[in-house]
């Protein structure tokens, strides 16, 4: 999933804001047209004053935003075009057409039913995609449009709402990732859905997501981005610095520039993690692994199919061909003097923020013990 991400999934926010609300209101329909008069026979005023080709979408702008969010189609284009990402859930789920024959398949969080069409490809006997958002009405066109209308239904509300038309599902499938893996917290309702829904030894497709994190060389992004913030105009802006910071920046990092050993924050197993354990802390230790100046801490995730042979790896790692959820990059107050076998450890512990449960709170110790200089702080960031 996600989504406009930066500026944001996947978060989703266009141009335009939340309203899609071009069509002029109480409007009149065009006087018809009569017998032998053709389009340029409009007056300009009937022409101004009907919009009623333009479909009048007020009903999906939204009480509740994110629920909504997903109705534009501009989100599952960026998703679609995404080659990775959608590639591998095709191969996962094409070349394993095994596991998918005469099965009863869930898409939990379906945008316009791609990962249902290769399941029914595959030979599911039964796709359920649950979705909440307007895109529904279109995915169940795509699929009769494609001759799986018989085999695909859309069940339109949230996970955590809906009735299903059956007990249980063999399989879940779903694309719930966002930007530190867990940001925007869809995961929690695929493990509602396995909870409710999922068979006794059915398999979750994807089923093991894992967070890594290195740091990095990245003296010119960060003051393309942070060293921004100064004089600008002839005035002094750098009180915006601090509020920059502890923003969490996505974008694509280059592979040379890590500077250290990668480590791993977080492993999940989809087939037992709870959602307790999706506010999450790590101890790290990354080893310098050449004499740079470390400016940030890059994080990146992995899903895998593991049921698949040979097993579908999803990787959004620097270096790998590129994803929409690119890297995320946390940024140090003080840019680090490092030298090859220094080492940077610590902490991380990541929590939904209290006042919004779909932001991400961030908090990441370091301590580095550098040949001149062992600073150790505490950072706090915000991924909103
Ligand atoms: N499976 C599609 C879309 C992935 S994006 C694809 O791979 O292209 C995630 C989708 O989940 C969005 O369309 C969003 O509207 C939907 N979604 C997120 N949380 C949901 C919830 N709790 N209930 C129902 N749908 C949800």
């Amino acid at each position: 999933m996600s989504k406009q991400r930066k500026v944001p999934k996947h978060n989703h926010i266009w141009a335009g804001g939340e309203s899609h609300r071009w069509v002029a209101k109480g409007t009149n329909k065009a006087k018809k047209l009569k017998e032998g008069e053709g389009l340029q026979d409009l007056s300009l005023d009937d022409f101004r004053n009907d919009w009623q080709e333009v479909p009048d979408q007020e009903h999906t702008s939204n009480k509740d935003y994110y629920f909504n969010s997903y109705a534009h189609f501009g989100i599952h284009e960026d998703m679609l075009k995404d080659s990775v990402r959608t590639g591998s859930y095709m191969r996962a789920i094409l070349h394993n057409a095994h596991l998918f024959q005469g099965k009863t398949v869930l898409d939990v969080g379906s945008g316009t039913g791609i990962l249902c069409l290769f399941a029914a490809k595959a030979g599911a006997k039964q796709c359920i995609g649950i979705e909440c958002s307007d895109i529904a009405d279109f995915a169940t066109t795509i699929a009769q449009q494609n001759g799986h209308g018989s085999v695909i239904t859309y069940v339109r509300g949230k996970v955590e709402e809906v009735e299903l038309p059956v007990q249980e599902v063999d399989i879940i499938i779903s694309e719930w990732m966002g930007y530190l893996l867990i940001y925007e917290s869809m995961l929690d309702s695929v493990l509602f859905a396995r909870d409710k829904w999922l068979k006794k030894g059915g398999l979750m497709f994807p089923d093991r997501a894992r967070l890594h994190m290195a740091a990095v060389e990245d003296a010119d992004y960060r003051e393309e981005k942070i060293g921004f913030w100064g004089q600008l105009w002839g005035f002094d802006f750098s009180t915006m610095k601090q509020s920059v910071i502890q923003e969490p920046i996505s974008d694509t990092v280059d592979a040379a520039s890590i500077a250290t050993s990668t480590c791993c924050l977080l492993d999940i197993n989809l087939h037992d993690v709870k959602r307790e354990d999706l506010d999450f802390f790590a101890r790290y230790t990354l080893q310098v692994k050449r004499q740079d100046f470390i400016h940030a801490l890059v994080v990146w995730f992995d899903v895998s199919f593991e049921a698949c042979m040979p097993n579908v790896l999803l990787t959004t790692a620097p270096g790998k061909p590129y994803t929409h959820w690119k890297q995320t990059v946390l940024y140090f107050e003080d840019p680090l003097v490092a030298h090859k076998g220094d080492v940077i450890s610590g902490m991380i512990a990541v929590r939904k923020s209290p006042q919004n449960p779909r932001d991400l709170d961030v908090k990441l110790l370091y301590d580095f013990k550098g040949k001149f200089a062992q600073p150790s702080k505490v950072q706090c960031f915000r991924l909103r």
